[in-house]
């Protein structure tokens, strides 16, 4: 009998996409094709003494599905090839990976610089819940680099940004903001949700930690929470994955295996949907009927140049912005004199809609609209959202699989008053 091992290529040397398939299968003895789904939550010891070596960390092995799991342990495999990072920590959802992220890496006293343009929750936990345990956060200007490094104490810990944002897509230069912590002893860490590592890996750019939601784009077709770090093994076994064992922010490993199955399609779905997002944002920015059209894959986005750069990072195609690298999200400000008419407006365009869902969720193969400044960004006052770029005309569209053109065509339905189109 040959033995050739089940999967031969070093992973090294073939692209994400083929990475994407074919790492990190954990085969049981029984060679199944596909992935297996290790649904227990603890493990059978062979006996007293190796139980007790594996409670030691002397001996590698299962024990508990709250540490590790076969399942888990391929989507964190995965997921590390595709971002290049050392390691990956998988956990419950986005917001536990930063929950982790923070408990792993700081204490009292500690501070955090962050982009005010981060997701809504992401503020929520560094302004309110981790200023209760004495870590104190300064949020800056997304893009203002001189705003990051004015804002950065001695006893800054972390840097923390997102690009690109949501709603408004805004993109700040990774490398920059790596340069800034890396000179006083800080990690930069990325929350790459929005672009996911088929377009863009930050590592390459200098970010430590990178931040997942495999909620969006990673599952990308709206099932499960998940969330993950990626990031070099030291930093993520000594600091992050000890502090999971203690804290169960663990991933189950039916979501595992379900994120593990969506990062298959990653690079297909990111480019077609990007692709879908160009073509749609482009026909908007012509419209009469709208102000302004925020996608950093149209030459007129303020950073343009810098996304086409940073989120460039697919094996495919030739030419950036036509392979589609822009993401898959874009918002738009429907036109009207004051805030009640362009509410009513942005909410006409909603309600008018007769295939693309009005949902929370972004990143599925669905299209889904939304109106931040009465949900996602409900909350704020009317000036905080003002100053974030959001005003009552301001709409969110997460561009999925469905044929570009009557994804359009339900949007302008309501843009347009024409109900029958
Ligand atoms: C959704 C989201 C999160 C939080 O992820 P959950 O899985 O919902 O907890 C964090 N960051 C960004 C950019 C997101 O879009």
């Amino acid at each position: 009998m040959s033995d050739k091992p089940l999967f031969a290529a070093e992973p090294a040397a073939c692209h994400p996409e083929t990475l994407a398939v074919r790492t990190a299968v954990e085969r049981s003895q029984y060679a199944e094709h596909a992935e297996a789904l290790y649904l227990t939550s603890s493990f059978l010891q062979p006996d007293a003494a190796s139980a007790a070596r594996r409670f030691a960390g002397e001996e590698e092995g299962y024990i508990y599905s709250r540490f590790t799991n076969p399942t888990v342990s391929s989507m964190e495999k995965r997921l590390a090839a595709l971002e290049e990072t050392e390691d990956c920590v998988a956990t419950a959802s986005g917001m536990s990976a930063i929950l982790l992220l923070c408990m792993g890496l700081l204490e009292a006293g500690d501070h955090v610089v962050c982009s005010q343009s981060v997701f809504g929750s992401t503020v929520k936990l560094f302004a309110g819940e981790l200023s209760k345990f004495g870590v104190e956060t300064t949020f800056v200007s997304q893009t203002v680099i001189n705003e990051w490094k004015a804002a950065v104490r001695p006893n800054t810990r972390l840097l923390f940004a997102e690009t690109p944002t949501n709603p408004l897509t805004e993109v700040c230069d990774i490398q920059a903001l790596a340069d800034i912590a890396h000179n006083c002893g800080a990690y930069l860490v990325v929350d790459n949700c929005f672009a996911t590592p088929a377009l863009q890996k930050p590592v390459r750019f200098g970010a430590d930690f990178i931040i997942h939601s495999g909620t969006k784009y990673l599952d990308g077709q709206g099932r499960v929470l998940a969330g993950a770090i990626c990031g070099r093994q030291e930093l993520v076994q000594e600091k992050l994955v000890r502090t999971l064992r203690s804290t169960g922010m663990t991933l189950s490993p039916f979501n595992a295996w379900v994120v593990l199955k969506g990062m298959e399609t990653l690079h297909i779905r990111m480019e077609k949907q990007s692709q879908n997002a160009l073509r749609i944002a482009r026909a908007l920015e012509e419209h009469d009927a709208i102000e302004t059209v925020h996608y950093c894959g149209l030459p007129s986005h303020p950073q343009y140049d810098l996304a086409m750069r940073q989120q460039n990072a697919s094996s495919s195609g030739e030419n950036g912005e036509e392979k589609g690298c822009g993401g898959a999200v874009l918002s738009f400000k429907v036109t009207g004199d004051n805030a009640d008419t362009l509410r009513e407006k942005a909410f006409a365009v909603i309600d008018q809609t007769q295939l693309v869902s009005i949902s929370a969720n972004l990143g599925d193969t669905r299209s889904i609209i939304t109106h931040p400044a009465s949900t996602s960004h409900g909350r704020l006052t009317e000036e905080q959202r003002l100053a974030a770029g959001i005003t009552q005309g301001t709409l969110r569209l997460s561009v999925g699989l469905e044929h570009h053109a009557d994804v359009l065509r339900d949007i302008l339905r309501g843009l347009e008053n024409r109900p029958n189109i």
